[in-house]
Formats: C-alpha cells, sequence, structure tokens
C-alpha cells in the first residue's frame, strides 16, 4: 500500500536538538485517513501538517471517543532510521478502539502509514545522543451529533516531532507520591487503553504531587485502594529480595510495550519475574525492612526511569540510597542499545526502514 503524497510548499528549518521541549514542535508532514460508515477506511494521505477543519458538534468534543498512539523512530550509527516494535502498537490501538467502540484498522495499514511518514520526515530524526522523533497516532471520531452513540465518521491522523534527550544531565531517579483520593482506572473501565479521557481524569492529581514536590503519582487500585497500578504514563516495577514484582494486566493497567519488552529481557537473563497484585503495604514493608532493592517506571518516552523515594501518607522511603540500581541500569543500556541500533536485536524488535 502506497499512500499519496501532497509536498508541503516550504519546509520548516530544523530545530537544535539540545533546546527541543516535548511535544512543541512538529514535522512538515501528516498522515490522514477517513473512515465512513459503508465504506471503512479510505484515502490515506500524506499532507502538509496543519489545522483540521471539524463541526463544532463533532462528537470527540463531546464525548471524547478518541484513541492514541505513542512510539518513536531512532537514528542508528550507520545514519538509518529504526521503529522500535511499531506492530505492537498496532495491536494495541486495535484493542483501545475495540474498547471505544472505534472501527479498527488493519495493522499493516498502520504499520506501513508510520513507515511512509517517517520515511518521508527522515531528515527529522535527530542524530545526537538520546534524541528520537516522536511519533504520535490517533483516531478522533469526526460524526456532527450530540447523540451518545458510536459515530459513522472517524479520521485517523499521525504526527511526529523531534524529542531530545530525555536525561540530558544523565539519570536522576524521580520521587514519586501514591495517591489515595483520585483514582486513575477501574477494571471494567478504559484502564488498558491509550484513550485520551484517562490523562484528563489523571491530571488533577498529577498538579496535587508536583505541589508537593513529586514529579509523578503512583496510583492504587480503583476498587480496594490498595494494590499498586502504574505511575502516569509510566508502568512500575520493583525489584524485592531478587525478584522482579510488577502489577498485572487485569483491565485497568496499560499494557505497555516498554513494560513487556522489559520482562523478556529479565526472562532471557533468568531474573525471576512476577506479574501478580502488590499492595502497597507490601511495598512499603519490603522498603523499610531492606528488601526492596530497586524500582523504576518504563515507557517509551524515558524507557526506564529510577524512582529513588516513595511517599505514601506519612510513610516515606529511599530506594536504593536514592541511586539508579544495577537491573535498572543494564535494563536502560540494553533497551536503548537496541533502539538506536548500537547493540544485536536477538528478538527481532527493530524495524529498520528502507
Ligand atoms: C503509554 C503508557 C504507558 C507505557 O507504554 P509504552 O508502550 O511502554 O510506552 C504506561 N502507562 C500509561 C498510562 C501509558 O499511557
Amino acid at each position: 500500500m502506497k499512500f499519496p503524497v501532497t509536498r508541503a510548499a516550504v519546509l520548516k528549518p530544523k530545530p537544535d536538538p539540545s533546546t527541543l521541549i516535548f511535544g512543541k514542535t512538529f514535522t512538515d508532514h501528516m498522515f490522514l485517513m477517513d473512515y465512513t460508515a459503508g465504506q471503512g477506511w479510505h484515502d490515506g494521505r500524506i499532507v502538509p501538517y496543519g489545522p483540521f477543519q471539524l463541526e463544532p458538534s463533532a462528537m470527540v468534543f463531546h464525548y471524547a471517543q478518541e484513541v492514541f498512539e505513542g512510539l518513536k523512530a531512532y537514528r542508528n550509527p550507520q545514519g538509518g532510521v529504526q521503529l522500535f516494535r511499531p506492530i505492537e502498537n498496532a495491536r494495541r490501538i486495535n484493542s483501545s478502539c475495540e474498547r471505544m467502540c472505534i472501527p479498527q484498522i488493519p495493522e499493516e495499514t498502520f504499520v506501513s502509514a508510520v513507515e511512509q511518514l517517517v520515511e518521508l520526515e527522515a531528515d527529522w530524526v535527530p542524530d545526537q545522543k538520546g534524541t528520537s522523533l516522536y511519533i504520535r497516532p490517533f483516531i478522533i471520531a469526526t460524526t456532527p451529533s450530540l447523540g451518545v452513540h458510536a459515530a459513522h465518521d472517524y479520521l485517523f491522523c499521525i504526527i511526529t516531532c523531534p524529542v531530545g534527550s530525555y536525561y540530558p544531565e544523565g539519570i536522576n531517579p524521580v520521587k514519586i507520591y501514591i495517591e489515595n483520593e483520585d483514582v486513575r482506572a477501574v477494571r471494567g473501565g478504559t484502564g488498558y487503553t491509550k484513550c485520551g479521557g484517562n490523562y484528563a481524569a489523571s491530571i488533577r492529581a498529577g498538579e496535587r504531587a508536583e505541589e508537593q514536590g513529586y514529579s509523578q503519582v503512583l496510583w492504587l487500585d480503583g476498587v480496594y485502594r490498595k494494590y499498586i497500578e502504574e505511575v502516569g504514563a509510566m508502568n512500575v516495577l520493583f525489584k524485592i529480595d531478587g525478584r522482579v514484582v510488577t502489577p498485572a494486566l487485569e483491565g485497568s493497567v496499560l499494557p505497555g510495550i516498554t513494560r513487556k519488552s522489559c520482562l523478556e529481557l529479565l526472562r532471557d537473563w533468568g531474573v525471576p519475574v512476577e506479574e501478580r497484585r502488590i499492595t502497597a503495604e507490601e511495598l512499603f514493608d519490603a522498603a523499610e525492612s531492606g528488601r526492596l532493592e530497586e524500582a523504576w517506571g518504563s515507557g517509551t518516552a524515558a524507557v526506564v526511569s529510577p524512582i529513588g523515594e516513595l511517599a505514601w501518607g506519612d510513610r516515606k522511603v529511599i530506594v536504593n540510597g536514592g541511586a539508579i540500581g544495577e537491573t535498572t541500569q543494564k535494563l536502560y543500556d540494553t533497551l536503548t542499545g537496541i533502539q538506536w541500533g548500537t547493540l544485536p536485536d536477538p528478538h527481532g524488535w527493530v524495524v529498520k526502514l528502507p
């Protein structure tokens, strides 16, 4: 499938990657594809990046029928451009679509759209250490109607933005606070999807955490308010007594591709891995008795983000003396090595673009 391209008349100047702020600078082109009931997905095309025209009654504005994805393109040492596990994003957007009653997109169409847009924008993939091109596919309901029903019309769009290194000053462990009031998701809800509404509901807790000097919140489950779920846009993993423990995927936790990759690497290395429920009580007891060896978040943006301090009400613990742990560091080095093409890729995770 080859999508037609309408080129931008004037190309924008490329920014200096050392001054980039995440998600503020967009490239010259975007991908668009329409869905019409009775016709299916049609008219995939690449056009100049620019505003949409939508009716104020477009359903996405009222009932948030919307899903999105996030992945990156990396510059490898040969000067080529490569993607990391894009098929996993295709599968996950379709799982999100199914939950939100949005028509699914054939996996080949999704991956091919990402590849063709990134190929056209290849000059935008920065080459300084740690930089990449962030790719944001999303689908919105465009039918002009105020009835609460599935829309008949949708727009699939992909935009891309160059991003600087997540760790320009080296990896500094973050301070995380356990949220006791707001909840992000419940089983039966939409926690396992990347739908905009999940993030709108999480902003208040994030702002409160920031006011108190924490960088993100760690969510508890919405039913018992005692099981650990995940952090803002990252899954969370703990090393306790030599074993890596991470919350099981039971519907309320987002199935991260970085989480999955971490677990696959850990199993390769013979590290015992447990996907199960873990209470905040168990976590703090382990920390207070010196058995919590490491804690980190995992996600596309940061790859892995070590957690140096955890707070839960009055209880505060420092993890690994506030420094990045050995397993966290090894995961970071291995994943970034595979993603940027400086290490072999034994699992076939990388897709090199022509
Ligand atoms: C995107 C996201 C993650 C991480 O997923 P990756 O595929 O690893 O980037 C984790 N939690 C939430 C809530 C997310 O939105």
